[in-house]
Formats: structure tokens, C-alpha cells, sequence
């Protein structure tokens, strides 16, 4: 393994994970909050500054920049894309890294929270890490890897090719977007910004990880209109929402489809969020299959259930709306499997075993996908995401950053 990259990853990743991108679900702008862009004007100086061409920050707030190709040939156009958001479930401001130095295997504390331990245990990808650097938050935030990792690797490749251009590559585009943790990575405009042929994004787990399949997605919005009245009047009246939408929750199957009760390519329906009172409530819900067919029974599932609860209460007013959110890039990249084969053979040219098993949730990537940009996801080495022990090694950064410039260099020799 060569070393070469690890000073630069570590000390970008630093950088970048102190800095607070935390995406919001609620506000409806692009980028959703303006904090992501300072992570965004960070990424357009330091990319003027290796040499990178047409660097933009577009009015959605992703960051495109273009590498020129140095192949003197047909080569397709090539994307590399990370988000920069980090994910609204966890806090995320005054994000403090710490690198563990020569990890000796056992168990790793936190400066900020003394009851809290990462281990083997409880994260058994640690076990194989002994000697890495592992760096991880202090115990009180998430770190944020995901996805500083994957803008830490396209960008230490990005600045290695401009610095050689005797390694030979076609185009290579770049963008960093906002808003991937709320399904809102792609801005409609990005495939036309992006303008590439096919792409990768650079956020995925274990070292020799290459994801092609992902969940089809929807969304569902139940609303609720009961009867209010004075609860002192309200014998035989009263048509409480709240009632109703906790019976809609409570006749769904629980055993066998939620998210804590599915594995591997079972889909689930979950309840997300719950709002109200007595007169009107709202239950939203995200359903998720591997397959179409699967995904439209649990819709059905779900309308049935709300018609059910309608019947019980003739007084009250019961709708279901579902749309769809994203789709297995599966369905397309199956159709033309050049870019995940490139991908397999980039890791078994650096001495990796790729292995694919479908995401249990979506990527940029899904969606770029189907609008016509094929993008597999790549690994970085990221774990346990989204929570104080996320934490990642430096040497995993390392083969992550390999791997990207072999990828380019295989594609730019596809011509
Ligand atoms: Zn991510």
C-alpha cells in the first residue's frame, strides 16, 4: 500500500469535517442551508488553486469543476461527485477530529463523552484496522465521513492528476453537491452541468465495496380531518385525528415490514413523522423495495389500510398521496454494465476483491441515473454513519484515493 496520500487525506478530511454542512429537510430552498456553501467556496479556492478549469459554484450550490483530458483521444467524459452535507439527524456543529494514531485494536473513547466506546464489538470493521490511523469526532457530533471522505479522495486525485499530466485520462468532471442526506442532491439542472458520459460518486463503506442496486423509493403523505369540539360537548361527536392516524400506524404490519425488523432485499414502510391535533393530523411515511412491483404493494398495502380506518369512521376525511422519490439505478445500469464493470476491474488491478450488495437506501447516484448519468458508488471506508462513533481510516482513505485514479485511467483508455 502505498503511503503517499496519506498526510493529504488526513489533513483535508480535518479541515473539512470541522467545518458545519449540515443539510435541514424542512426548508425547501437549494441549497437548504446556507452554512453548506461555506464548505462550498472553501472547495472553488482550493480547486483554483491545484489548477482545476471552469470551476463553479451553480446557483443549487454544488461546486463543478473540470480536469482536462490529457489522453489526446475519445475518451468518454468521467464525473466524480461527494456531497458535502452531513446528515440533520445528529449535531453537527463544533465538530472536533481526532486522529487515533496506529490503532492497537482495542477499544477507542471519546475526550467529550466518557460512557461512550467504539470497539470491534460494536463496529466489527474495526477489528481489521490495527496500525491504521483511525479518526473519529470527540464524542459529542457525528464526524461527518460521510461524505468528507469522498470530497477528501476526489480532491487529493484531482490535485495528483493535475500535478502529473503524464498520467494519461479522458475529461474528468467534478461536482460536490449539497443536500444528498434529504434526497436532494440532484438538482434537476445537474446532469446538463455536469455534462458527463458516466460517473461515480465516492460514498460508500467497506474498502472494495461497489454498489450498482439501490432501494426505489416513494414518499407518502396521509392527512386526517376528524370533528372538533369542545371535548366537554363532544359525546358522539368528536372525531379525533390523532386517534385515527395512531390506528393507521398501529394496523401496518410491525413484524415483518419495518425498517428494525428487515435485512438484506427485504423492503419496509416507515412512519417518519407525525404532526396534529384533535381536528387535522399528517403521517408521512417513506416506502422502499429493490423491486417496482414490491414497492407498488406497499403503497397498496398502505392506501388499504387508510380505506379501512375511512370505512370504521364515515365522519372523517382520510387521503393518501404517494409519490414517487428515486429509483434502483439498477434498472438501467443492468442495461448497459460498463461503468460497474470498469469499477471491478480498477479494484482488482490495485489488489482488491469487489463486492456489490445492494444499498439499503439511495445515492446522488440513484437519481443521477435515471436521469441518464450511470453512477455506481464507490467506497471510501466510512462507518457507522449518521452518529458520534462514525469514524474512518486514513489508510482505507488511501486505497479509496487508489482506486480513483486507476478508474480514471481505465476509462480514459475506453475510447
Ligand atoms: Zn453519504
Amino acid at each position: 500500500m502505498s503511503e503517499a496520500f496519506n498526510k493529504e487525506l488526513e489533513t483535508r478530511l480535518i479541515r473539512y469535517c470541522k467545518i458545519d454542512s449540515q443539510s435541514d429537510a424542512s426548508v425547501a430552498s437549494s441549497p437548504s442551508t446556507e452554512i453548506q456553501l461555506d464548505m462550498q467556496r472553501l472547495l472553488v479556492d482550493e480547486l483554483k488553486e491545484i489548477g482545476a478549469q471552469d470551476v463553479t459554484l451553480t446557483a443549487y450550490g454544488a461546486v463543478l469543476a473540470t480536469l482536462p483530458s490529457t489522453a489526446g483521444n475519445k475518451a468518454p467524459t468521467l464525473g466524480l461527485l461527494a456531497h458535502v452535507d452531513t446528515a440533520p439527524q445528529f449535531n453537527a456543529s463544533g465538530v472536533k477530529p481526532v486522529v487515533h494514531r496506529s490503532y492497537n485494536g482495542g477499544d477507542i473513547t471519546f475526550a467529550d463523552a466518557p460512557e461512550l466506546t467504539l470497539s470491534p464489538e460494536n463496529s466489527p470493521y474495526l477489528s481489521g484496522k490495527q496500525n491504521h490511523d483511525i479518526i473519529t469526532a470527540s464524542g459529542t457530533t457525528l464526524l461527518g465521513a460521510d461524505d468528507k471522505s469522498g470530497v477528501a479522495v476526489i480532491m487529493t486525485a484531482a490535485r495528483h492528476l493535475l500535478a502529473n499530466p503524464e498520467i494519461k485520462h479522458g475529461k474528468i468532471r467534478l461536482a460536490f453537491t449539497p443536500d444528498e442526506e434529504i434526497g436532494r442532491g440532484v438538482h434537476p439542472d445537474l446532469p446538463k452541468d455536469l455534462a458527463a458520459d458516466f460517473a461515480y460518486t465516492f460514498d460508500g463503506g467497506k474498502v472494495g465495496e461497489i454498489e450498482y442496486e439501490s432501494f426505489s423509493a416513494d414518499g407518502a403523505k396521509v392527512t386526517i380531518e376528524g370533528v372538533s369540539i369542545h371535548p366537554g360537548t363532544a359525546k358522539d361527536t368528536m372525531v379525533n385525528a390523532l386517534h385515527l392516524a395512531s390506528k393507521i400506524i398501529m394496523t401496518l404490519p410491525h413484524v415483518s415490514m419495518t425498517p428494525d425488523t428487515t435485512s438484506g432485499r427485504d423492503g419496509f414502510i416507515m412512519v417518519t413523522d407525525m404532526t396534529g391535533n384533535a381536528a387535522t393530523a399528517e403521517l408521512t411515511f417513506i416506502l422502499r423495495d429493490f423491486e417496482l412491483d414490491g414497492l407498488a404493494a406497499k403503497g397498496a398495502l398502505l392506501q388499504s389500510v387508510c380505506d379501512t380506518v375511512q370505512l370504521s369512521e364515515p365522519r372523517a376525511q382520510i387521503g393518501c398521496a404517494i409519490k414517487p422519490q428515486y429509483r434502483n439505478m439498477r434498472y438501467w445500469l443492468e442495461k448497459d454494465m460498463t461503468p460497474v464493470e470498469l469499477a471491478h476491474k480498477a479494484a482488482k488491478e490495485i489488489g482488491l476483491t469487489p463486492v456489490s450488495n445492494p444499498i439499503r437506501g439511495g445515492t446522488d447516484g440513484s437519481r443521477l441515473t435515471e436521469l441518464g448519468v450511470p453512477c455506481p458508488n464507490i467506497f471510501t471506508g466510512m462507518q457507522e454513519l449518521h452518529g458520534p462513533l462514525e469514524w474512518i481510516s486514513v489508510q482505507d482513505m488511501n486505497i479509496a484515493t487508489e482506486m480513483c485514479l486507476k478508474l480514471v485511467q481505465l476509462a480514459g483508455k475506453n475510447s
